[in-house]
């Protein structure tokens, strides 16, 4: 029996996806083996390589002027490897400090290169993404990091800040649920386990030509330029998460693309919220509503002595992931892409009677 997972990462993922998986974790396709203990210069493996690509191009609308890499270790590594490969050859990289995520990549990317805050909501608690005024980009700034979606927060940037330096979207728990406007950005990047696949990898998407400034003193694995002329073959690529990716891209295509899924986590998110707004006080948002995301609606129960027997009911009732994070506290419901709209329904009506009864 299925249940309705809203944990924050990794995620729930569509079921389909699951059973094809099941059907052919064993023998893929007559070869007697399974396509995880194949070679990954396999034909068979090179198809399913080729295809997660292609989709990935598709789906994203990723111009030809950009790569797409496939790289292990997850967003973290990428924390690293940005300004490793960005800021070798001097210049700055601006941080937008939208919460726990961006602060984190800020303090990564401080060991490797010049970076500074552009704008930090720390003060405000993190309740919100800023205007794109409020950033201070300097002269010669080679980049300008943002935190597309906070995951731990719920706050998420509903705009690209179009500001004159290139971005560099950590896109983690957004990915592949919104369109991205790619003449802004030189780079974006995701681990994978929030939208599409199992952990384990990261997707990334770079601008070519910033792949000219790469530096050769650097680890191979750790150099884009390497991944991208290889086709991120460089070495045996993280084979299960692509192999299940692939799949999950073919969902979203035959679920009607990018423009599908916006739509869906709009209304997912919309319920949620509603329930929210309408409790008069009872539920609480901690999010300004121009930043709130559509990918983790972080909640409070306004008396949060209730919170415990509020998770334990949901829990009772199928729905689990559904406490917020240790470091805020409260309830976060994540709501990724394969979250069934039934599940959204699911959590509303739960808050709605929850409210009455209490
Ligand atoms: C989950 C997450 C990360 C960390 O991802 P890993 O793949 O576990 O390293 C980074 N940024 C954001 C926004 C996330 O949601």
């Amino acid at each position: 029996m299925r249940i309705f997972n809203f944990s924050a990462g990794p995620c729930t993922l569509p079921v389909e996806v699951l059973e094809e998986i099941r059907d052919e974790i064993v023998d893929y396709r007559g070869a007697g083996m399974s396509l995880i203990e194949m070679s990954h210069r396999s034909p068979e493996y090179g198809e399913v390589h080729e295809s997660a690509v292609a989709l990935v191009r598709r789906l994203l609308a990723v111009p030809d002027e950009h790569d797409i890499l496939l790289i292990q270790g997850g967003a973290t590594m990428q924390f690293g490897m940005v300004p490793m490969n960005l800021l070798a050859d001097g210049g700055r990289g601006g941080y937008i400090d939208t919460g726990a995520w961006a602060s984190k990549a800020l303090a990564d990317a401080a060991h490797h290169g010049d970076v500074y805050t552009a704008w930090s909501g720390a003060d405000g608690g993190y309740t919100r993404v800023p205007a794109p005024e409020e950033l201070r980009v300097e002269e010669g700034a080679r980049y300008l990091h943002m935190t597309s979606n906070e995951t731990i927060g719920g706050v998420q940037h509903k705009e690209w800040p179009g500001v004159g330096a290139p971005l560099v979207a950590d896109m983690s728990s957004d990915l592949m649920s919104r369109p991205v406007p790619w003449d802004l950005l030189d780079l974006a990047y995701g681990g994978v386990q929030k939208n599409l696949a199992p952990a384990g990898m990261a997707l990334v998407i770079v601008r070519r030509t910033v792949l000219e400034r790469a530096p050769r003193r650097l680890a191979t694995y750790l150099r884009y330029d390497v991944h991208a002329d290889t086709d991120s073959l460089h070495n045996t690529p993280p084979v299960f998460p692509i192999y299940v990716m692939e799949k999950t891209l073919r969902w979203i295509e035959r679920s009607g693309g990018l423009a599908a899924m916006e739509a869906a986590a709009d209304e997912r998110a919309g319920l949620i919220y509603r329930a929210i707004d309408e409790s008069e006080g009872f539920y609480t948002s901690p999010v300004e509503r121009a930043s709130r995301s559509n990918m983790n609606v972080v909640f409070r129960i306004a008396d949060n002595d209730l919170e415990p027997g509020f998770i334990e009911e949901a829990t009772a009732r199928g729905m689990s992931g559904l406490k917020g994070h240790r470091s805020v506290g409260g309830c976060r419901a994540s709501l990724y892409n394969a979250m069934p709209k039934a599940g959204a329904e699911a959590l509303a009506e739960l808050m709605a009677e929850f409210q009455r009864r209490a």
